[in-house]
């Protein structure tokens, strides 16, 4: 059985206006029900992490734009493919033609275990080096957000390792050797003052959207670092512009290529355009330089298969083990953040090792935290006991340090599955040190720009309720 096709639209005029919810800039109404399509089954409400569609069983449902988070769930689980997505398929393919432009693919992890879906191949198939080629074919560069998660893992961790020598060895900086010879030097910890643990994690849009929305007094507990794509999209635009492609900053088009519809409303967020800043503040650009974005677009796995399909290209062409090239290369750490506990794991990493001195493999087999996988459970609760070096011994009056981690495996109906972790949180009886947050079930693998198998996913994970409702 083939994919479903997803109807999609163009942004319409004053999408970007603001209002309720929406700053000046942020996009509106990403996801939405056709109404003409819509038979008032009930499951895209009965699934609904924010509580944010009305209608009543047997009646057109309607999303309530300022409630909704924008995780797409509802759209990959109509079973009548009523919700539709804005799309930026036009808009790429005239960038693609236009050729004073570098336009810049990012591609997320989940992406390539998915797309191949859209050609015809079963769930689960690894499209890594064609879709490299299929892109580099159609006119991208390449830019691996993987190699970016592998920054944000690096920089979240670190923060995290801040937090846990302020908190709780009782440091004002911490200086500590790491691989190879390396010093990893903190200074000034104190400024984690107002930042109290659990850290959250900080790289699903959707799940920020909804601590901003419904637990704003959660904030000051998510980590401040961007997502791999608002970190990918920056570095291209400098780094990447000035070294090593050698084009002009002002017309390098950045795309991210993502399983997520809420990634499009996070490149739209104000906030993010770090490389118009810095190239400006730096003299690469003249001061008057109008704002640009970090991310000029974003494309959902299922727009990319259309972006192929429209070129003539097929992705299962293409041969897939070639060399990596620029921009190609990443670590194992940064390709689980397509799945749920996979952010946790790759910064549990780096947290063992430097406590310990030790690589994680001296008690975890192959850096594996196993502990924190499970796609089949709402939440999942570890304890990781970590030697320490023998400074961090007196520090806290035990040889061994138990890392207490927490990772939500989807936000669940109506946040079902993040309520309960959120409330000890703010009311200061968490017993967690790190929280991972996924909107979707099981993570991006299963987000809501990934292919529709009429079948779904989500609502027949164990999770989750089975909602179907036909209408008789
Ligand atoms: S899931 Fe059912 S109620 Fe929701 S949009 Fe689709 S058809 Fe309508
Ligand atoms: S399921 Fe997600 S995208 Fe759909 S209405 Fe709810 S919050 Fe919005
Ligand atoms: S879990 Fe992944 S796909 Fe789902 S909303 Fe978050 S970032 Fe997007």
């Amino acid at each position: 059985m083939g994919v479903m096709k997803i109807r999609t639209f163009k942004e319409p005029p004053g999408a970007r206006a603001g209002g309720g919810t929406y700053r000046p800039g942020e996009l509106k109404g990403i996801v939405q029900i056709n109404p003409k399509h819509c038979v008032g089954c009930d499951t895209c409400r009965r699934l609904c992490s924010a509580g944010a569609i009305e209608g009543e069983f047997g009646v057109t449902h309607r999303i309530n734009l300022d409630k909704c988070i924008i995780c797409g769930q509802c759209l990959v689980n109509c079973p009548f493919g009523a919700i539709e997505q804005m799309s930026f398929v036009d808009e790429v393919m005239q960038k693609l033609k236009d050729k004073d432009t570098l336009v810049v693919a990012i591609i997320a992890p989940a992406v390539r275990v998915a797309i191949a879906e859209e050609f015809g191949k079963p769930p689960g198939t690894l499209t890594v080096g064609r879709l490299y080629r299929a892109l580099n074919k159609a006119g991208f560069v390449i830019y691996e957000n993987n190699y970016a998660a592998d920054q944000t893992i690096m920089e979240e961790a670190t923060e995290l390792l801040g937090k846990i020598a302020y908190w709780i060895l009782g440091l004002k900086k911490l200086e500590v050797e790491i691989w190879g010879n390396r010093k990893l030097k903190l200074d000034n910890l104190e400024r984690f003052k107002d930042e109290p643990l659990p850290q959250f994690t900080s790289c699903c849009p959707a799940w920020v959207r909804y601590a901003e929305l419904y637990y704003p007094a959660v904030l000051p507990h998510i980590s401040s670092c961007d997502s791999p794509m608002q970190m990918a999209g920056p570095t291209a635009k400098t780094y990447g512009a000035l070294k090593v492609w050698k084009h002009d900053p002002r017309k390098v088009y950045t795309v991210g290529i993502m399983p997520c519809t809420a990634k499009i409303f996070e490149a739209s967020r104000p906030e993010f355009c770090h490389a118009w800043k810095w190239l400006r503040e730096h003299g690469y650009i003249p001061e008057d330089t109008p704002k640009f974005p970090d991310i000029d677009a974003v494309l959902t796995t299922r727009d990319l298969a259309e972006l192929f399909r429209r070129l003539g290209i097929n992705l299962m062409e293409f041969e897939e083990s070639e060399k990596p090239k620029d921009f190609e290369w990443y670590s194992g750490g940064g390709t689980i953040f397509g799945t749920s506990g996979g952010v946790m794991e790759a910064a549990m990493r780096f947290v063992y090792h430097v406590l310990s001195g030790q690589d994680p493999s001296a008690c975890s087999p192959k850096w594996n935290f196993k502990q924190v996988r499970g796609y089949t459970h709402p939440v999942v609760k570890a304890t990781v006991p970590i030697p320490l070096r023998p400074e961090f011994r007196k520090l806290v009056g035990s040889d061994v340090f138990e890392l207490k981690v927490c990772v939500v495996n989807g936000i669940g109906t109506d946040g079902s599955h993040i309520k309960p972790i959120i409330e000890d949180v703010v009311a200061g009886r968490s017993e967690f040190h790190f929280i991972e947050v996924m909107t979707c079930p099981g993570g991006c693998l299963d987000g809501g720009g990934q292919p529709v198998n009429p079948m779904g996913t989500s609502w027949i994970d164990p999770v989750l309720p089975l909602p179907l409702n036909i209408p008789p």
